[in-house]
């Protein structure tokens, strides 16, 4: 990617280093890893998850901050620069339907760190909370991209945020608080989960649509890079995650979309950059 003339987003709040000194890990039984294993990538509403697992941090406990370590200096500086980018690309977005783009926070962190959703994990993934409107990574996951999952490269690594920016984008829409009250009032968990799936294609969708303005506006995108995000959204899909996990998957299970939707729905948006296209629910 070329980011070299990006500025910085003044919405990073870094809190690294301040690990969970709580008792709460110890808590966290061997299936509610495998649970967070199988959903946590990414977005995956962290209540559910957490409010079963029993975990908290333990706020009276004495959080005292490590040291970061400086090598990643420049993913902070990656980071921040990605989610300025998608500051400037959606306010102009907005702008083109009469609304106000309010900029969402990004909390790095390390570990475990609380948030208006309960405690947030890294093993979860990156994630967003809508209640606090803040998106939440620990900067670990991006070694798991790499290696875990073979989703190498500086577009991978901006799809991540990007699609979580696009969770907020959902929210600012109402988008998010539709699906919620149509999943509580759904009957069953396989119609509720093929709703989650249908929010995460159009976060998805919506990241594209941030590739195709920043490229237009700044010139981001070099050879490769867009195979490196196409990349990255295959080896995310539920399918792949799940067989990874257990042997085999379980399409009502999934929250995310199989690798093949994923891929598609970024697509659409890398398209023509039109949130129209980004309809997921219309099917
Ligand atoms: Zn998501």
């Amino acid at each position: 990617m070329r980011l070299d003339d990006g500025r910085e987003s003044s919405n990073v709040e870094d809190r690294r280093g301040f690990g969970a000194v709580s008792g709460g890990a110890g808590k966290i039984g061997i299936g509610t890893i495998v649970i967070a294993l199988v959903a946590m990538y990414f977005g995956v509403d962290p209540s559910v998850i957490l409010n079963g697992a029993g975990t908290a941090v333990d706020h009276t406990a004495q959080q005292t901050q490590q040291p970061t370590d400086p090598a990643e200096d420049s993913k902070v500086k990656f980071v921040s620069t990605i989610l300025a980018d998608t500051e400037d690309t959606w306010k102009m977005l907005f702008l083109q339907i009469g609304k106000q783009y309010e900029e969402p926070k990004l909390v790095l962190f390390t570990g475990a760190t609380p948030t208006a959703c309960g405690t947030g994990q890294s093993a979860m993934g990156p994630f967003y909370c809508p209640m606090d409107r803040k998106v939440y990574i620990d900067l670990a996951f991006y070694k798991d991209l790499q290696d875990r999952f073979h989703a190498p490269g500086e577009f991978a690594q901006a799809y991540v945020i990007a699609h979580e920016v696009g969770h907020h984008v959902q929210n600012l829409l109402g988008i998010s608080n539709k699906v919620q009250q149509l999943r509580q009032s759904s009957r069953s968990e396989a119609k509720s989960n093929a709703l989650s799936v249908k929010l995460e294609l159009q976060a998805d969708c919506f990241a594209g649509v941030w590739a195709f303005h920043a490229n237009q506006a700044r010139s981001i995108l070099e050879s490769g890079d867009i195979e490196a995000g196409l990349n990255a959204a295959s080896a995310i899909g539920d399918d792949r995650l799940q067989t990874q996990a257990q042997g085999y998957a379980v399409p009502e299970s999934f929250t995310h979309g199989s690798s093949a939707q994923r891929v598609e729905w970024f697509k659409r948006g890398l398209a023509q950059g039109d949130m129209q296209q980004c309809d997921t629910f219309a099917s």
